[in-house]
């Protein structure tokens, strides 16, 4: 079987793990503090809050930030579900924004027009709290545009940059952007502590109630131990930590064989009906998916493509979720085909080729081989 994604572990990081498990001291010790160090320098912000996953960290983000019931939070609409669902769970409502058809990220321009109709009406305006794009699929979103509308008008941004630890634009790594960065760790990502999640920020107040909302709302700072707002436990293990610490170490040579194997797929797939994924000339991805878009007429031939690969050996699947047509998001606001259409038209055409350290380029020609007879 190819597989689509066979995480980077070795010896070193049984070895971590096992020295925790031995210590006996499981939780809230060191590990994790040093691994937040590490994320925060490799980021190059000053501050990292390490969380049960990035679900974790995305809600938190959102109630540091100051997201209430009642409020709006302006979201990409081609993501996985954590992505709404954060700020369902706040009791705030999503507003929508489609995507580029190319990057599958979220379209500025969409975005513009968004902004423009909430803030022309004052019970909608005063609603509007924070922006939530996503770096899909490990490539940034468009930033500089994202960020000059928010200044515009004065929001927060939420990085979901679950899928982009070490991505960049114009030289810039998700993460440093906005607000707040979110990282995940679970096992389809790049490097992986099993689940596991992560904020990073430059903001020293944020930084603080991340610490406390993650941990019961203790006084992260206090001598002795008091209670300053209600919170969760979202913390992280300390062999979760272990782990990622040592993944740390790996990230650069992880993120080169993933960009070297995306190298190799976009030349098989040249000239092909199939399109590799687009990349902007200031784009540095990191490709945590390598998904390619089936020609318009084999989309509604994908779910017999994805079981004739499987029938081959080969473990594909589709991109990520149309949000706002996934059941609840769909009754609950009343959303229709036509009203994303590019998320639309990229949710059925989308597909996820397999891309891990351990595939070979024989294995790449297989995959592409195979996926172009299934598409003729
Ligand atoms: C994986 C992912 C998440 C959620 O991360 P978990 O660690 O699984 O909670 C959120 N947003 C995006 C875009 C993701 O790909």
């Amino acid at each position: 079987m190819i597989r689509l994604n066979v995480p980077s572990i070795g010896e070193e990081e049984i070895a971590a793990v096992r020295e925790v498990l031995e210590s006996g001291f499981l939780v809230q010790g060191q590990r994790v503090a040093m691994f937040e160090e590490r994320v925060a320098g490799y980021v190059g912000l000053r501050y990292a809050v390490a969380v049960s996953n990035c679900t974790g960290a995305l809600h938190l983000s959102l109630i540091a930030s100051g997201v209430r019931p009642g409020d709006i939070v302006v979201v990409t609409a081609y993501s996985w579900i954590s992505t709404a669902n954060v700020i369902e769970i706040c009791g705030a409502q999503p507003v929508f924004v489609d995507i580029k058809a190319d990057t599958f990220n979220m379209d500025p321009d969409a975005l513009e027009r968004t902004l423009s109709r909430l803030m022309a009406t004052r019970s909608t305006a005063c609603r509007v709290k924070a922006i939530l794009p996503v770096h899909t699929f490990g490539q940034l979103a468009d930033m500089p545009a994202i960020m000059s509308l928010a200044h515009e008008y004065d929001l927060p941004v939420i990085e979901d940059a679950a899928c982009a630890l070490g991505a960049k634009l114009s030289g810039k790594q998700a993460g440093r952007w906005g607000l707040a960065g979110c990282f995940s760790f679970h096992p389809r990502k790049a490097i992986t502590t099993g689940e596991g999640g992560i904020i990073v920020t430059d903001d020293s107040g944020l930084a603080t109630r991340l610490r406390s909302l993650r941990n019961q709302g203790m006084d992260p700072d206090g001598d002795s131990v008091d209670f300053i707002m209600p919170g969760f436990n979202y913390r992280m293990t300390e062999f979760q930590a272990a782990m990622g610490t040592v993944q740390m170490e790996k990230v650069d040579r992880i993120i080169a064989a993933r960009r070297r194997l995306a190298t190799t797929y976009d030349k098989l797939l040249a000239g092909s009906p199939v399109n590799p994924p687009a990349v902007r000339s200031d784009s540095d991805p990191v490709y945590q998916s390598y998904v390619v878009l089936l020609p318009e007429q084999s989309a509604r031939h994908r779910d017999v493509i994805i079981e004739h690969m499987k029938a081959k050996g080969i473990e594909v699947t589709i991109g990520t979720y149309h949000m706002p047509m996934t059941r609840y998001f769909r009754s609950k606001y009343g959303f229709g085909p036509a009203d994303f259409a590019v998320a639309q038209s990229v949710f059925t055409r989308a597909l996820t080729l397999p891309l891990h350290e351990k595939i070979s380029e024989g294995e790449q020609g297989e995959v592409v081989r195979e996926l172009l007879l299934s598409v003729e």
